[in-house]
């Protein structure tokens, strides 16, 4: 068992509302798990329920991180201060590294039905938050499924997996895993990752068993994130209905995080002069 991975923690969602109003729930940023370094924020949506999404998220500032946004169902259109604008559709993913600034909208395209996705904010290096603001989009046909022999299946947004399916977005500064992974009903799913990363599993249909340092099996439950120790495989097993989660993972920054709502720098001056460049207009 010596390299396997376990889970140190169980994290459970926090209620919130952001943008205009837009009801989620808060994984990663909360008061329950304030970062996985470089993971900053793990925000999930869904909801039938227009109220809920439909104010969307008007005009505002991102500086110094990425965010990434996968949505399972629905349309979420964005648009920028530099005239980029585009809609993300079921299945598709935008990776926006955000660097020394935008700002943009992202207002659900949708009047009515289910809204669903994830908006994961994963940290830059101080060497590279002032970088020049980046795109990587990709709809649904170009994300690769790999289908494993016992029929889980897997969506390779980033990094590649053991059988070398490999997604289409790159990040060397972080070199990111970003997997959906569907696991049928009792099924085992194992992957390899790198040792010292720091990773994830979100679980969101079903529930599933990973092992504690104890080497016994702890169920994960539908809407919890469960933090791995460092490793170099993780085994999943999903439990009396198929199992359906993301499995993420990055090297750690390992460097000071200064937040201030949108921006989030190394410094508390980083963040003041954040402020003071959106408010006289230079992003
Ligand atoms: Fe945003």
């Amino acid at each position: 068992m010596a390299g396997s991975r376990y889970v140190n923690r169980i994290i459970k969602g926090v209620a919130t509302t952001d943008g205009a109003g837009v009801e989620l729930t808060r994984v990663i940023g909360s008061h329950e798990l304030d970062m996985l370094d470089p993971f900053l924020m793990l925000d999930v949506f869904r909801s039938e329920n227009p109220d809920d999404y439909i104010a969307g998220f008007p005009p505002h500032p991102h500086r110094g991180f990425e965010t990434v946004t996968y949505l399972l169902h629905g349309c979420m259109r964005h648009q920028d201060n530099a005239g980029h604008e585009g809609v993300i559709e079921t299945g598709g993913i935008q990776w926006m590294t955000a660097g020394r600034g935008i700002v943009h909208s992202e207002m659900p395209e949708q009047q009515d039905g289910l809204l669903a996705g994830f908006q994961l904010w994963i940290n830059l290096p101080a060497s590279h938050k002032m970088t020049t603001p980046l795109y990587q989009e990709f709809n649904s046909s170009l994300i690769p499924t790999e289908t494993r022999e016992n029929g889980s299946t897997i969506r390779v947004i980033t990094g590649c997996t053991q059988q070398g399916t490999c997604g289409p977005v790159h990040q060397p500064l972080t070199d990111p895993l970003y997997l959906d992974v569907s696991v049928p009903a009792g099924q085992s799913f194992s992957e390899s990752l790198t040792r010292d990363h720091n990773a994830f599993v979100f679980l969101f249909e079903g529930s599933a068993g990973l092992l504690n340092d104890q080497g016994e099996e702890v169920s994960v439950n539908t809407d919890e994130l469960a933090i791995l120790s460092n490793g170099d495989e993780i085994s999943v097993r999903a439990g009396q209905a198929a199992a359906r989660f993301l499995l993420v993972a990055a090297r750690p920054l390992n460097e000071p995080v200064a937040r201030g709502g949108p921006f989030v720098m190394n410094t508390p001056e980083e963040i003041r002069q954040a402020f003071d460049d959106y408010n006289s207009g230079r992003f």
